[in-house]
């Protein structure tokens, strides 16, 4: 038996494990990660790497290397409602609604922006391989796949866990003592070993999806994150169809499909084969089957993220329907939000407090996201079908002609189609929620509240509306140096610490700032945005960043200081008596030290 002595021990290299790897290693911090998988995911499960996201994986120079492999939102950046996707009938192969979605269209602009990064659409299965080289790349030796946690336990002196780890290959174990533990593991083995408690709804439906390969070239005509048949003679043979890549758009190899099996044995590849043709109207469709999996969509949130020296993360923490895409996002941003606090205490800079504040923040968010993919997960099982003209209450003989008149050339299909757009506009909150995956914020955590209020959220979920507010993410301008355009984004780099952003006269600041990083000794940048010609280093060429500032409060003279994650933690809204004073008392509240 073997031992090893880390700070940091992940369990689980899904999505979020691997993603928490590769932004503990941006910070220096030393980490173990064991994945009891030989390899990343073989199913491609999520698909849509939300904007913030991206945004992170741009901080932490993961971006190019997943756009280069994703989907763009012109290649995805639509949702279609369709009857079938080809036959015979003269119901078939009708689009019956399609909509902007998820940054693509005329949504472009809005998601624009809102970051320095758009949305993109890289499945599971494809996007872990780019997450766990970078993982392996900045840890070498130190990511481990093949390794199972099989026991956790705190050590008495509470100072420490003592964790076993099984070579799954060779069953040989290696004793790990780790000071804080990431449980990454989509609760599986480390929430059952501490307990933890998941509260609401741990069985919501089944769903089945068929993973294969086939050239769909002749019907398909690609664009859509995800396109929905509404089968108008059959509703067990209503399906969702999702492109897999590696090509994307008409010539996708690899695909999805959400399917109907009842009555079919899954294991059986012939009777699964042969669904998957009939759901798609081909018969004669060439098609290599690859998996077909069943899962159960669950709505669960852990009462508590911090387990004395364990965080949960990702679906450790919370398990949602798939709707709006915020499972791996919501998992990769708990990730993000706890690498830095890690970091912070175990280089003595922060104190123990800043742990605690992971789950002040993420917890209450965790607990919007799943909300919110509860309810347009209903939405779109209930008013979707009913815009069409369907639903329980209409008998199976009516179904086709509902269809019949939906499609007609008459005033009553012409109504009929304009008030189903209407309510398909509704369903924005799913596929445009742009104020749910970027403006969430923290209210309570390592953020020094200015007594302001937020600003008024869109109750769809789909404007998003950037402030300094402590708590929020700093909003994205771009700014120029030396002809260069960066985002105020990019001057939080992954291991810039603090960044104190002020104005072209923020003198006293750069002062105050290098005062507080003494005395708190941490880093603390200062970086000057100003109009042309004031001679701040960084020009706001267009005066947008003026503007974001402006908007509530934070104006000339002032100062925000932002957190490495990219979140602003404190505010002056102008000139400060003593600059020196009020940020070095800002940032010791923000670090957990209980007496600045
Ligand atoms: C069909 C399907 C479609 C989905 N679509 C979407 C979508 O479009 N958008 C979205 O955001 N989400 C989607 N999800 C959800 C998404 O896949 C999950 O939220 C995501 O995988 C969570 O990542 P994770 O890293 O937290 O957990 P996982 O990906 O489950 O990774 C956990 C890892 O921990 C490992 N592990 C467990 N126990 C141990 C142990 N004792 N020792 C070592 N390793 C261990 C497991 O092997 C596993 O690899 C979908 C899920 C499914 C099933």
């Amino acid at each position: 038996m073997s031992t090893l002595k880390v700070p940091v021990l992940i369990v689980g290299g899904g999505g979020s494990g691997l993603a928490a790897s590769v932004f503990l290693s941006g910070h220096g911090v030393d980490h173990l990660l064991v994945e009891r998988r030989a390899d990343t995911s073989r199913l491609p499960k999520a698909h849509y790497v939300n904007q913030r996201t991206m945004g992170i994986f741009r901080q932490h120079g993961l971006a190019d290397d997943v756009a280069e492999r994703a989907a763009s939102p012109e290649q995805f950046g639509t949702v279609r409602w369709q009857t079938t996707l080809t036959g015979p009938g003269p119901l078939d192969g009708r689009v019956i609604h399609e909509m902007d979605g998820f940054g693509g269209g005329a949504l472009r602009e809005r998601y624009e922006a809102a970051g320095p990064a758009l949305p993109a659409k890289l499945p599971q299965l494809r996007l872990e391989p780019v997450l766990r080289r970078h993982a392996e790349e900045r840890n070498p030796g130190h990511v481990r796949f093949g390794h199972e946690l099989v026991s956790l336990t705190e050590n008495g002196d509470g100072e420490d866990v003592t964790a076993e780890i099984r070579c799954v290959e060779t069953g040989g174990v290696t004793t790990v003592t780790a000071r804080y533990v990431i449980a990454a593991d989509a609760g599986r083995t480390v929430g059952p070993a501490l307990g933890v408690r998941m509260e609401g709804l741990p069985a919501l439906f089944d769903a089945t999806t068929a993973y294969f390969s086939a050239d769909l070239s002749a019907w398909w005509t690609g664009g859509s994150v995800i396109t929905w048949f509404l089968n108008p003679y059959r509703p067990d043979l209503s399906s969702a169809l999702i492109e897999m890549g590696p090509t994307w758009g008409k010539h996708c190899e690899e695909w999805g499909l959400h399917l109907p099996l009842a009555g079919i044995d899954r294991t059986d590849e012939k009777a699964v084969t042969g669904r998957i043709r009939e759901v798609l109207g081909l018969p004669d469709l060439e098609l290599t089957l690859h998996d077909v999996t069943s899962w159960s969509v669950e709505a669960v949130l852990a009462e508590r993220y911090r387990h004395g020296r364990a965080f949960l993360v990702g679906d450790a923490a919370h398990r949602q329907p798939p709707a709006v895409g915020l499972g791996l996002n919501s998992g990769i941003q708990d990730a993000h939000n706890l690498a830095w606090k890690l970091a912070g205490v175990l280089s003595g800079r922060a104190g123990e407090d800043l742990l605690d504040t992971y789950e002040a923040e993420r917890r209450p968010v965790g607990q919007a996201n799943l909300g919110w993919a509860m309810s347009a997960a209903a939405h779109h099982q209930v008013v979707i079908d009913a815009a069409v003209g369907l639903g329980p209450h209409v008998p199976p003989e009516r179904r086709t002609p509902a269809f019949f008149s939906y499609f007609s050339p008459t005033p009553v299909g012409a109504a009929q189609r304009a008030r189903a757009a209407e309510i398909f506009a509704t369903h924005r909150g799913e596929c445009q929620a742009l104020d749910v995956e970027t403006g969430f914020a923290y209210e309570q955590g390592a953020v020094v509240p200015d007594g302001s209020r937020p600003p008024a959220r869109a109750p769809l979920g789909d404007e998003y509306r950037p402030t300094t507010r402590p708590g929020h993410l700093l909003p994205h301008a771009w700014a120029e140096r030396d002809g260069r355009r960066v985002s105020t984004h990019d001057l939080v780099g992954p291991d810039a610490g603090f960044v104190l952003i002020t104005g072209a006269d923020g003198e006293a600041w750069t002062e105050a700032a290098a005062t507080a990083a003494e005395k708190l000794s941490v880093p603390v940048t200062v970086v000057r945005i100003g109009a042309d010609g004031e001679g701040a280093e960084y020009t706001d060429a267009d005066g947008t960043w003026a503007r974001l500032r402006g908007t509530d409060g934070a104006g000339a003279g002032g100062a925000l200081l932002v957190r490495p994650d990219q979140h602003v933690a404190w505010r002056a809204a102008g000139a400060a008596a003593d600059p020196a004073e009020a940020l070095t008392g800002a940032l010791a509240l923000v670090l957990g030290h209980r007496a600045p």
